[in-house]
């Protein structure tokens, strides 16, 4: 029998839900995350990148251990970036829209008012989802995690990479009483295996998904081979020829960014820039305009498109190779989401071919060069 979360063990309530949102057949890390998290007690490590659905493979054995008559915080979800706290707030929100009685769902975050989190807090809730640096300001603030069952950290590489490591352990400590933990990540390297070892049990499932598995297979992977000085005007021209797909480009620094959204803006492209150099509310501002599609291009250092969730990419142009391999991963999840199809394109200058076949070995992929030119 074909397996539906019904079989997963996932409650009616939460079903209905889902069923709304179009959500019906369980993507492979749900069937491989959920009877294993819907088991009592056991720590999950599971690899996992955006896309594949791992917020609901968490996020509905979660719900389904809150209990909606304790108003204490039950459940604690940890992610790098504001837009991703908020995302998966409003999804597993989305998902209890037939809960009854109703469960509370808050997302601490930096950028809004803390004094208005505080307060809200004060009200029965049962999840959190929060940044690591706001919930640090939360404990400051007072804030006792001292029900929590359940804690969650979500692509805790990024969190790692973004310099998280001390508030991560001290999350893991004021959260001593948990009965779980449970983590998701793309990417395992040594420093993110250290912080397993610390705080989560040695006897935790592991998901280790083939490494194929790792890379959503609906991204087509291409490249092509251009001398620096060629590549805007290549990137230009693949650009045009997008009728009205959406895509993201990746630029390895700031002034990269800038430079290219100016030379990108002159051809007459609808292009924005997202790098680390603005404010938060111009962030905020361009991110908007992206999601609601009245900027078709975005143009994005690796750090500032952290957590960029927007559903319908196309594809992703890598201007450059990333630094780090696992950069490759998080760049191209933005592309293919939710079981859509996706093109990945890396433009490498000529003595980059051996990079390219570390990649595709390291990765399990394999590159074709670009149907353009
Ligand atoms: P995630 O990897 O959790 O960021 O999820 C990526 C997107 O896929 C989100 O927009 C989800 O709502 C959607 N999604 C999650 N699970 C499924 C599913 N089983 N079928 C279709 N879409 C899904």
């Amino acid at each position: 029998m074909a397996e539906n979360f019904q079989t997963l063990g996932v409650r009616a309530d939460l079903i209905e839900g889902l069923r709304e949102l179009g959500i019906e057949i369980p993507t492979p890390v749900q069937r491989a995350a959920i009877p294993k998290l819907l088991a009592p007690g056991g720590d999950l490590i599971a690899q996992a990148q955006t896309g594949t659905g791992k917020t609901a493979a968490f996020g509905l054995p979660l719900l389904m251990q809150l209990d909606p008559r304790n108003p204490k915080i039950q459940g604690l979800i940890i992610a790098p970036t504001r837009e991703l706290a908020k995302q998966i707030g409003k999804e597993l929100f989305r998902f209890t829209k037939y809960c009854d009685p109703k469960l509370f769902i808050e997302v601490a975050a930096g950028g809004d008012k803390i004094e208005l989190q505080i307060k809200r807090l004060d009200r029965p809730t049962h999840l959190l989802v929060a940044t690591p640096g706001r919930l640090m300001d939360l404990f400051k603030a007072g804030l006792i995690l001292d029900a929590v069952q359940t804690l969650v950290l979500d692509e805790a590489d990024e969190m790692l990479s973004m310099g998280f490591q001390a508030e991560l352990t001290r999350i893991c400590e004021e959260t001593k009483k948990r009965h779980a933990t449970w983590l998701f990540s793309a990417t395992f390297q040594p420093r993110l295996e250290a912080l397993i070892e610390a705080h989560m049990s040695p006897k935790a499932h592991r998901l280790q998904g083939d490494e194929k598995q790792v890379v959503n297979p609906n991204i087509e992977h291409r490249y092509a081979l251009l001398a620096r000085e060629d590549k805007d005007a290549f990137i230009i021209d693949y650009l045009r020829g997008q009728g009205s797909q959406r895509g993201l480009i990746f630029c390895r620094t700031r002034a990269g960014c800038i430079r290219m959204g100016q030379e990108l803006e002159n051809a007459g492209l609808p292009v924005a820039v997202l790098q680390g150099d603005l404010s938060q509310r111009d962030r905020d501002k361009v991110m908007r305009a992206f999601r609601k599609a009245r900027v078709q291009f975005l143009i994005a250092t690796d750090v500032a498109a952290r957590g960029i969730d927007v559903e319908g990419l196309s594809f992703v142009i890598h201007h450059q190779l990333p630094d780090a391999l696992q950069y490759y991963t998080h760049r191209s999840g933005r592309t293919a989401r939710a079981g859509k199809k996706g093109v990945s394109l890396v433009l490498i200058e000529p003595d980059e071919r051996e990079r390219l076949s570390k990649l595709e070995q390291s990765l399990a992929l394999n590159f074709r060069p670009a149907a353009v030119g």
